[in-house]
């Protein structure tokens, strides 16, 4: 997904990163394992798997990161659940909010050590993430929520009064905030070519641009069709999260696809940057439909993001909608340019958790709900742990059913519909506060 005329800072903007590994030609007649999306997800799989001696051939219908890999804002972090800790707790109680809040901490870890590991010059700096809050309810609340985070799960934070909030962040808007001191920040397609490059380099075959136009069961696993003829393979993973469709259907039927839009505003000048963000952080905001943004890791520019642009809208249209919402936090950025815009879709599941597993005959990673930079690394190397049978191959999010969503055809419109009520509630949350 992308819309006509985007331009992507991370592909056009950012300065050359690892150059793209050389995609193969033949098509095999098998393999051992088939993945269907050259993502985070399906390389990360991909690479553990053929240093575990598996034949390996990875798919992308348009190219190597095409999707949301390579247009996301590169923030990582342990991932708090979209559910909050309230919701969660009611959901699943005490014992499996802390399971499940912990598994993200093991994440970054994953995330930390692979980076390290590999050596991938990534730009990998946990800066930590400030979060404003929009209203002084929100302040009280995200404050209680960090507290609980410290003493469940040993997560620092700390709390940022509206008073200390220009130490933070160049903006008068927030009723203060909290800091999450273990989030940071990458340049995701750095990231995504390094990732790529060890793959090939541990024997992982790429086949970009070919598309997966469907697959069938056979007698020892699966027959794959694809744009450039068919092969078997004996186990088939579907990687492809925000892209999936009626061609990885059995992933399709349980995630709703979200468009959300990225821009990036800059060049700046050193001093605007540091009067943006004196600390360097990550930055968010509560809300229901909230933006985020980050300095680029040059220093240089900012990345603004959210649910920004939906399919028909052009380009001005984009702009126009960014630059109301980033000049309501930052009206200094009035007049700065916005020379690159684009898009990219995440999945949503219906019980805002991410999923893997083996099901309806094929293996399965993604629905991370718009933060899966942290989480497709971990899963791509779980779900490869777990289809070789090795140990630690579990996480806290095995026993969540992952069943397909109700009338999904409709879902897309449902959400939508969703966010425009959430939009309209957040205005009502802003006026009230004046
Ligand atoms: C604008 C934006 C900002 C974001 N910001 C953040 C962030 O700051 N932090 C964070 O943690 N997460 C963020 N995300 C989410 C994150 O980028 C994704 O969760 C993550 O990249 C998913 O990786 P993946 O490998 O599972 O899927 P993707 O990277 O989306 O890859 C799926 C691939 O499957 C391919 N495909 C689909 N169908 C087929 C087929 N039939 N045959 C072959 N190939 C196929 C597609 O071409 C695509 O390349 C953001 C996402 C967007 C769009």
């Amino acid at each position: 997904m992308g819309f006509a005329g985007e331009s992507n800072y991370w592909l056009e903007g950012a300065g050359p990163a690892e150059a793209a590994p050389e995609t193969s030609g033949a098509l095999p007649d098998k393999v051992d394992v088939a993945i269907v999306g050259a993502g985070y997800t399906g390389l990360t799989a991909a690479l553990h798997l053929a240093r575990a001696g598996r034949d390996v051939a990875v798919f992308d219908a348009m190219g190597i990161g095409f999707g949301a890999s390579s247009r996301n804002g590169g923030m990582v972090g342990p991932g708090l659940h979209k559910l909050g800790i309230t919701g969660l707790v009611d959901a699943y109680g005490e014992e499996g909010a802390v399971a499940i809040l912990g598994e993200g901490l093991r994440a970054l870890d994953h995330l930390e050590a692979f980076v390290a590991d590999e050596g991938i010059a990534c730009d990998l700096a946990l800066t930590g993430r400030f979060r404003g809050a929009r209203t002084q309810a929100h302040y009280e609340a995200s404050g209680r929520e960090c507290d609980w985070l410290a003493a469940k799960i040993g997560l620092p934070t700390h709390h940022v009064t509206r008073a200390d909030q220009r130490a933070e962040i160049g903006s008068d808007f927030y009723r203060g905030g909290v800091v999450y001191e273990r989030d940071g920040g990458v340049h995701p397609r750095k990231l995504l070519e390094g990732i790529a490059a060890r793959a090939v380099a541990a024997g992982v075959r790429i086949f970009a641009p070919c598309a997966v136009t469907g697959h069938a069961k056979a007698r020892d696993g699966v027959t794959l069709k694809t744009a450039r003829g068919t092969l078997q393979a004996r186990e088939l993973v579907l990687a492809t999260n925000g892209y999936s469709d009626r061609r990885s259907n059995a992933l399709s039927r349980r995630v709703i696809p979200l468009e959300t839009g990225a821009c990036a505003v800059g060049p700046l000048s050193p001093a605007q940057m540091a009067e943006l963000t004196p600390k360097g952080r990550m930055h968010g905001e509560t809300g229901r439909v909230f933006m985020w943004y980050r300095p680029t890791p040059d220093g240089r520019s900012f990345i603004f993001g959210g649910r920004f642009g939906a399919g028909g809208m052009d380009r001005a249209a984009r702009e126009a909608a960014f630059r109301a919402s980033i000049c309501r936090v930052f009206p200094q950025l009035e007049r700065a340019p916005i020379p690159h815009i684009w898009s990219g879709l995440i999945a949503y599941t219906a019980d805002h958790s991410p999923h893997l597993g083996h099901l309806d005959g094929v293996w399965m990673a993604g629905g991370y709900c718009g933060s899966g930079v942290t989480r497709g690394i971990y899963f791509g190397a779980k779900l490869a742990r777990r289809m070789l049978k090795q140990p630690d191959a579990d996480t806290a999010f095995d026993a969540l059913p992952f069943k397909p969503i109700p009338f999904r055809p409709l879902a897309g419109l449902g959400a939508g519909l969703m966010v425009r009520k959430y939009q309209m509630q957040d205005a009502r949350d802003l006026k009230a506060r004046e």
